[in-house]
């Protein structure tokens, strides 16, 4: 078995403080490493490394690398791969969902024997991407009882800032952080005992532009970048402005230079864009650091798995973006029906698509390699709606991904579920879950999806669903 890197570069002394920083397992009824890497907490560890005497340990229980694993995954070209997995009980609450519930990431064995190679943290931070993950931070949390006793546990992430009570109470963590990773610094300052004067470095100014730490991931080819945080827009499905109330760019200069490093430093053979708005002020953006890519020789592939805005493509950007090596396009059309669009999202429109698709493929591209996501499953939204928004896309060459609905906590969408009586305020997050509206609350049935997932996937189109 490998040994999980630690990563300051101090010799290791004996009053430092260690911080076990954990990204925990997912339990679902099915995830794919999709690009998945754990960025928030990448950023995190970025920060505790500015701490004086301190040692930062990282387990990532969604580690595909892992030389323990029985079987090493599968591992497409472009990076992206099934992660392992155990199916596990499912909980009460979905306990008539007919499908199978899974842990995934690291055998159960594998996280506690990492665990005792580990030195004895001072204290655990753990993470948690989405709300109806939860299982997987109780299940992490209730082995470092089991394996080290009463260690603080620190709680962050998406989840943790959604819905805070939730996690209080439910989580088993000691302490939740709501918000970004630098609002946990001042609290695991305290936790360790020391005083804030202690150190001037937990300050994090406006324009302090700080980046994920990559040493920690055990396999490095494939690399999450974000130039920005948050969104403009205000989609009623969407809760990137929950969690960040306000849009930054970080300077595309800030942006290449970062880029270059970790390409000479890591060589990566995928960079993943994560950002929620990739191509806001595009001209003063992403064209600055596209052209910068292509000028410095940053030969990776690079995708756009949250999608990008289609009306923001132009000539200009498709070119740059093949010339740089973007692959597997992701574009956010959502959908072709104009009562939902008014509804939901302004960010396209029905005549969008055709001229971003003439563009992509007049600079290179393949239409079949361009994904287009459609959303599916918002209250209210009728299958024929989906269907014809399928047949548009498929009509253009490229190929519709259906994006499940899922009701995050605090959109519009999720307020409209409750007052609708679909769902509870205080319902447990598992319900939360993307592949629930068939089964809970939507008009599209299950047996109405498997047609639409059918001819997305370009088996024989039916005549209606
Ligand atoms: S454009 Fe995307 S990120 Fe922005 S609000 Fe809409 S769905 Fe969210």
């Amino acid at each position: 078995m490998g040994s999980s890197p630690t990563f300051r570069t101090f010799f290791s002394m004996a009053n430092n403080k260690k911080i076990l920083v954990i990204n925990p397992w997912i339990y679902d009824f099915t995830a794919y490493d999709f690009w998945v890497r754990p960025l928030g907490l990448l950023y995190l560890v970025s920060l505790l490394r500015r701490l004086p005497e301190v040692e930062v340990y990282f387990l990532d229980c969604l580690d595909r690398s892992h030389p323990g694993l029985p079987h090493a995954p599968r591992v497409k070209e472009d990076g992206r791969g099934p992660f392992p997995k155990e199916e596990v009980p499912k909980p009460e609450v979905i306990k008539d969902i007919p499908r199978k519930f899974s842990r995934y990431g690291l055998p159960v064995s594998i996280f506690r024997q990492e665990l005792r190679r580990l030195p004895l943290p001072d204290l655990v931070l753990v993470g948690c991407v989405m709300t109806y993950w939860y299982p997987g931070v109780q299940a992490v949390i209730d082995i470092i009882r089991q394996e080290i006793g009463s260690v603080p546990v620190v709680l962050g992430g998406i989840y943790a800032t959604l819905l805070p009570e939730h996690a209080r109470r439910h989580s088993g963590a000691d302490v939740v952080v709501e918000g970004p990773a630098e609002k946990a610094l001042s609290i695991i300052w305290e936790i360790l005992g020391r005083r804030s004067g202690d150190s001037s470095d937990l300050t994090i100014s406006a324009d302090d532009y700080y980046w994920p730490y990559y040493a920690v991931l055990r396999s490095k080819d494939v690399l999450p970048v974000e130039t920005s945080q948050g969104c403009p827009l205000h989609c009623t499905f969407c809760a990137s402005r929950k969690l960040n109330p306000n849009f930054k760019q970080n300077p595309a200069e800030e942006v290449i230079k970062f880029l270059e490093m970790s390409y000479r430093q890591f060589a990566p053979r995928h960079f993943v864009f994560y950002d929620d708005a990739l191509l806001v002020n595009k001209d003063n953006h992403i064209k600055v650091i596209l052209r910068e890519i292509i000028r410095r020789g940053i030969k990776a592939f690079f995708h756009t798995p949250n999608g990008l805005q289609v009306r923001e493509i132009d000539e200009e950007i498709a070119l740059l973006f093949h010339r740089a090596g973007f692959r597997s396009l992701f574009l956010s059309q959502e959908s072709f029906d104009e009562a939902i669009l008014a509804r939901c999202s302004r960010k396209s429109s029905p005549e969008a698509l055709p001229p971003a698709m003439n563009f992509l493929t007049k600079a290179g591209y393949r239409p079949e390699e361009i994904n287009v996501y459609l959303l599916v499953g918002l209250p209210d939204q009728e299958a024929e709606s989906v269907r014809e928004s399928i047949l548009e896309v498929k009509k253009l060459g490229a190929r519709p991904r259906l994006a499940f609905f899922s009701p995050v906590p605090g959109t519009s969408e999720w307020e409209h579920l409750i007052q609708t009586g679909k769902l509870k305020k205080n319902s447990d997050p598992l319900l939360q879950n993307k592949i629930l509206f068939p089964y809970l609350w939507s008009k599209i049935t299950p047996d109405k999806l498997l047609e639409l997932k059918q001819l997305a996937l370009g088996n024989k189109p039916s005549a209606s669903v």
